[in-house]
């Protein structure tokens, strides 16, 4: 959570760090501020989004090559000027920003405060920096080996950037859990949470590792370990266009992206699945082939919308594959002292590979003998780089806060992943696996069917939008899709929202359902098609509303629902790919017809950092 951005170089700093927080806005929105150097230390900071820390400064002296930005997903501390980062030490020259928690800030504190330190705000942040200020007066030591010393004693998460009045031109950088990409341009240097307010100066960057401290001045990056080792920078390419991270003439980021999914899914099946030579190329599959076919138990960690791709997942490689699956919820895993026994694969699910509990879970399974497979959509990221083998989404930047076209890819990478490692054991049919490969080429095609005409779908929105509960009912691989969709709503319009398996709601959720009741049912033909049906006639018996996601000309369904927004039929195993796309724009439209800034819901924050 929140964002990060650094610039040190020949630039008017201010303009670059901006238009930084503005791309990264999506990770965290309740304030932001700047520090500027020039003459001294100026910060300036604001509660609520960057555009009112904008408006704020107008008239104000920006002038300044040198500074840091930060845009605030509070965790200690509400959400207000006083706690917006920058923060300056208690000298007034140092200021920092920070993205993490300190989980030991509290017994610092109370030390800092015996020693007559003051804070003007709630947050660990001020604590650590007053700390390293304290530990730089006592030991009469540089600003980096204060640092340091702090970072040693520490416990927690952070990627923080460090400015000093007395220094114009250098920024100390360090991480730990936290992401930090460093650009390399000609004479300067960008320092950000991701790659986004870096691209269109450079393409040069280095992913910052974990424990390591960079000092960075505009014609200079050192490097170095906690034990103050030089390390040597490992520069790579940024596969990325400015394009990508633009709203390109939509409205919204999110309603970009879920138009985008017919383009992210034939990205992430091109070059792997080769239909003519019926064959799956996936190099993270082929050169672990024994550990993946061998395993006798897979664990599926992740959080959020990438849980529920699991869930289905547990259902596609239990079908095919004959493995048997756990889905966990990674800040469930991490502390329940997990049993993991050689051999057993972990596979880590997440949109940007910086989730915190997805990581920790990931690095103890690690531990413990498992081997990691990532299912990553951002090249480069944390959970990429610990994992033995993994598979890319390609879905390309997500910036909307509701995650969409990342959780349409993951399930292409892992129904692919499925009918691979099935194939290679033999636990699926020649015959079945040519139709699913057949299948799965044609969904690109089927998803644009369903994004050519959404008029039905605004117009159901608008119709059940001052709904206070809504219920969301599926079975087999459209019971996930039922939970994904609760999600979707919840996140986008503020409306409550369950998701339940459909025959489970006869166990209580029945129980809430009348003329007020819009109930979603994910109700698409497969071997749990006649089920579904009984179970929406049970609903209407109820008199509940029904809106149900049927397949293209199911009359069925479509007589006795109230609402039906259609699909293109397809094999069941992949069915959640079309299924949960009329549910993303139902959350979507709803969320505009409540005058909600869907790409930056309250607060939520994208890629969660944090625990
Ligand atoms: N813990 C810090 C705060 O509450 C940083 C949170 C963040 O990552 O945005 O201000």
């Amino acid at each position: 959570m929140c964002g990060i951005v650094g610039y040190t170089g020949g630039k008017e700093a201010y303009p670059v760090i901006l238009k930084g927080l503005k791309r990264l806005e999506y990770r965290g929105y309740d304030s932001s501020g700047v520090a500027l150097i020039n003459s001294g230390l100026k910060v300036y900071k604001k509660k609520g989004k960057v555009a009112e820390l904008e408006e704020s400064v107008i008239g104000k002296d920006l002038h300044a090559h040198v500074g840091i930005g930060h845009t605030r997903w509070a965790t200690h501390g509400e959400p207000s000027d006083r706690n917006a980062h920058p923060h300056v030490s208690n000298s007034g020259e140092l200021a920092m920003i920070h993205n993490g928690i300190i989980e030991n800030y509290v017994p610092i504190k109370n030390d800092l405060l015996k020693k007559g330190y003051t804070f003007s705000s709630d947050t660990d942040t001020e604590v650590l920096l007053n700390f390293i200020e304290d530990i730089k007066k006592n030991n009469n030591c540089t600003l980096e080996e204060a640092l340091r010393i702090a970072l040693k004693r520490i416990v927690g998460a952070y990627c923080i950037l460090l400015v000093a009045a007395d220094d114009p031109e250098t920024i100390i950088a360090a991480r730990k859990g936290s992401p930090l990409v460093i650009g390399i341009g000609k004479g300067e240097h960008f320092l950000a949470s991701d790659a986004s307010p870096i691209i269109e100066y450079t393409k040069e960057v280095v992913y910052v590792n974990d424990y390591e401290i960079a000092i960075v001045r505009p014609n200079e990056l050192i490097l170095k370990n906690l034990g103050n080792e030089k390390q040597t920078p490992f520069i790579t390419k940024l596969d990325m266009e400015l394009a990508a991270i633009e709203k390109g003439g939509y409205d919204h980021f999110m309603i970009k992206e879920i138009h985008e999914q017919s383009d992210t899914i034939h990205d992430c099946l091109r070059g792997r699945l080769l239909v003519e030579q019926s064959q799956i190329v996936m190099s993270g599959i082929e050169d672990h082939l024994e550990a993946l076919t061998h395993a006798q138990r897979m664990v599926i960690v992740a959080c959020g919308t990438s849980w529920h791709a699991g869930l289905i997942a547990e259902y596609m490689i239990e079908e095919l594959c004959r493995i048997p699956v756990e889905v966990e919820y990674a800040s469930e895993f991490r502390y329940r002292n997990p049993i993991i026994h050689k051999g057993d694969v972990i596979i880590a699910i997440s949109q940007s590979g910086e989730t915190a509990d997805t990581l920790v879970a990931l690095e103890k399974a690690k531990e413990q003998g498992a081997f990691i497979f990532g299912v990553v959509n951002a090249v480069g990221s944390s959970i990429a780089r610990i994992s033995h083998a993994g598979a890319y989404t390609h879905a390309g930047p997500e910036i909307g806060v509701a995650s969409t076209k990342a959780f349409t890819g993951q399930l292409a990478v892992l129904a692919m992943m499925a009918l691979k490692i099935g194939y290679s054991k033999g636990t699926i049919s020649h015959e079945r696996y040519l139709k699913l490969i057949n299948e799965l080429d044609a969904i690109p095609e089927k998803v644009t069917e369903i994004l050519q005409d959404t008029s039905n779908i605004q117009a159901i929105a608008t119709k059940y939008k001052d709904a206070h509960d809504f219920l969301f009912l599926g079975r087999g691989y459209n019971f996930p899709v039922a939970l994904e969709g609760a999600l979707k709503l919840k996140e986008i319009s503020y409306i409550h929202a369950e998701g339940y398996p459909a025959a489970e709601m006869k166990h209580g959720p029945i129980a809430l359902v009348d003329e007020n009741l819009p109930v979603v049912f994910v109700a698409t033909k497969d071997s749990y098609y006649e089920k579904i049906v009984s179970n929406v006639q049970e609903i209407k018996a109820r008199k509940g509303k029904v809106i149900a996601i049927a397949t293209t000309s199911d009359t069925v369904i479509s007589s006795m629902a109230d609402d039906t927004m259609f699909v293109p039929d397809t094999d069941e195993v992949i069915a959640p790919l079309l299924s949960v796309i009329p549910l993303q724009l139902l959350s979507y439209y709803v969320g505009i017809a409540k005058g909600i800034d869907v790409d930056k819901p309250r607060n939520l924050a994208k890629s969660v950092t944090v625990e």
